[in-house]
């Protein structure tokens, strides 16, 4: 697709000079900025929290929080003491050790992250779980984990199956009115006694900090498991790519239940010591731009679907509301479609930053940073510090301008540590000669970006021709009717694949054949005539994954009549 590229603006740290940095820069300067590279003994909360709570930001503001009926704010003098109470009362009543898994399925809300990080400071691993979780994915990741803790709330109880959870020993509950009784204990009565002060537990760079879940995008989630070692990533690149400032307001619309909530809502930020938004209640435009302009939000990071809804909801609701204080908006999760920037820069008068990585990856790597030109529909170029090709099924490394495997070379701090209870599946990310494949479909142009494709697994071959569906997905969305598009392979004795798009109506636009000819019509003129779709269903909705993705292995199955496979992480 023909681009035109958007100039670079000025960032604050220095990859003004990419090419330069990318030559020179080695993760070892990044990690002399923490102490502990000298003595090896380190803990990620100590450095997120209790580093700043020492210095000159102790009274500055760490986390701002709201929901509908709560509004509070805390420095990190007094996150410190918070999670060392946290940290306290889980070890108290739940005997909480290091390597001990403590999971933790509760709305956003700032008792999430005390227990998150009071759990951090005693060296056991946290699994956050997103609050809209049935009982059957609940299940599943506390059994696979063997989750010792659960931090709760009365509301979710009854979808955590405690019967069937042998290893399941303690139940923190944090609500008013707890009965305490056996397993269960009151979180919040014991928070308010405990000391404030704590032991840390100083661990080693590579042991446990955090296990995710994966999105489940393409199937059953797998348990990614990351290590402290990863904070030099996540500090580096909360530096480089969100650009944090000392007076900057961030905000990261994830969920901590997925990476971009803890990497990038968590750690990122109060690495660098920022102030960070954390906002609990569903979406909606009005809400989300309210926030910018009540906590004076500088720099915002979201996802394409989000991006979509607001963009759906009109333009008009953006008057209402000064969103002046804006200077920097990322985006993750998905493919970023030219159309949203197009968009993003109409009505914020700013570009929209694409960044790719993934769970398994633990932080940034192949980015747009302010510093750099943009070129709507392309991820960036990879940061420094992280070599990344595009490379074929044998792992030979293809010229530009050639579709294939995303591929990454080892060696970049966050990468994960394993796959919890699977090695088997750890190892299959590797190619023998040692480039960690992504699983993405990608290609590299002559000036070294990278254009997303697809998932490997949802590249079209339609007679002959590679098709990402990705770039089909953006043509379909710059048609006025459309405001979510799915694009598969269908099986076709002629053609071998035909190209088949779901498709969600914008509000006042009828389903109607000629509908259906205009769209077509209007992807076969405006891209190419073998990306047009040969079949388009209407949707109300397509089907996605709780994080926001569209989830096109179940529009196959459907398609197809084939099983759908772990819906565990499908919205309702
Ligand atoms: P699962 O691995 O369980 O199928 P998932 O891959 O969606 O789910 P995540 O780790 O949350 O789980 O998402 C990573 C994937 O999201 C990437 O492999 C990629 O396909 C997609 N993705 C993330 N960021 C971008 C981006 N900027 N552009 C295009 N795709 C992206
Ligand atoms: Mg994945």
């Amino acid at each position: 697709m023909k681009v035109e590229a958007l100039p670079a603006i000025k960032g604050n740290y220095n990859l003004q000079d990419y090419e330069e940095t990318y030559k020179t820069f080695d993760w070892k300067e990044t990690e002399k900025s923490f102490s502990w590279s000298e003595t090896g003994k380190v803990n990620m909360a100590y450095e997120a929290i209790d580093r700043h709570a020492e210095s000159f930001r102790k009274n500055k503001i760490a986390l701002y929080y709201r929901n509908d009926s709560r509004k509070e704010k805390y420095t990190f003098k007094e996150l410190k003491e918070l999670t060392n109470k946290a940290g306290n009362v889980l070890k108290s009543y739940g005997d909480v050790e290091k390597g001990d898994r403590v999971f933790i399925f509760m709305p956003r809300s700032p008792e999430f992250y005390f227990a998150a990080l009071g759990a951090i400071k005693l060296g056991a691993i946290v699994g956050p779980l997103f609050e809209a979780f049935m009982e059957g994915a609940v299940k599943d990741r506390l059994e696979d984990s063997e989750a010792k803790v659960l931090v709760t709330t009365p509301d979710l109880l009854y979808r955590v199956p405690v019967d069937q959870l042998p290893a399941l020993k303690t139940i923190f509950i944090v609500g008013t009115d707890v009965e305490e009784d056996g397993k269960y204990v009151d979180f919040l009565k014991h928070l308010e006694d405990a000391p404030s002060s704590l032991d840390i537990e100083w661990v080693d760079r590579n042991d446990g900090l955090i296990l995710h879940y994966t999105s489940g995008s393409t199937g059953k989630p797998k348990g990614v498991l990351h290590v402290h070692n990863a904070m030099i990533q996540h500090y580096q690149t909360a530096k480089w790519v969100l650009d944090l400032q000392e007076e900057d307001i961030y905000w990261c619309t994830a969920d901590p239940g997925w990476v971009t909530g803890t990497s990038y809502g968590m750690f990122g930020p109060w690495l660098t010591g920022t102030s960070n938004v954390i906002i609990g209640g569903r979406f909606s435009p009005d809400a989300w731009y309210k926030t910018i302009e009540e906590f004076g939000v500088t720099v915002w990071y979201s996802a394409p679907t989000s991006f979509r809804m607001l963009m759906g909801a009109g333009d008009e609701v953006i008057k209402k509301y000064n969103l002046s204080t804006l200077r920097h908006i990322l985006s993750v999760g998905e493919p970023l479609n030219p159309e949203v920037i197009r968009w993003g820069r109409k009505v914020f008068n700013h570009r929209i930053h694409d960044t790719w990585w993934m769970t398994e990856t633990g932080a940034h790597l192949i980015c747009n940073y302010p510093s750099m030109e943009i070129k709507p529909g392309s991820m960036g170029k990879p940061i420094p510090g992280v070599e990344a090709a595009i490379v074929d099924d044998q792992g030979n490394v293809l010229p530009p301008n050639r579709m294939g495997n995303l591929a990454i070379k080892r060696g970049w701090p966050s990468m994960m540590h394993t796959i919890w209870n699977n090695q088997a599946k750890y190892d299959s990310y590797f190619f023998p000669n040692g480039w960690y494949v992504s699983g993405d479909s990608a290609y590299m142009d002559e000036d070294g970006y990278f254009w997303f494709q697809g998932r490997v697994d949802d590249v079209i071959m339609t007679a002959g021709e590679r098709v990402g569906p990705f770039e089909v997905e953006s043509k379909l969305l710059e048609h006025p009717a459309v405001a979510e598009a799915g694009v598969i392979g269908k099986p076709d004795p002629v053609r071998g694949e035909i190209i088949k798009a779901f498709v969600a109506l914008m509000d006042g636009y009828e389903e109607s054949d000629e509908l259906k000819e205009d769209i077509r019509q209007f992807v076969k003129k405006g891209f190419a005539a073998h990306a047009a779709p040969r079949e388009i269903e209407f949707r109300d909705k397509l089907p996605k994954t709780r994080s926001g993705k569209i989830m096109r292995r179940v529009l196959k199955a459907w398609e197809l009549d084939l099983p759908v496979g772990d819906l565990s992480t499908m919205e309702d």
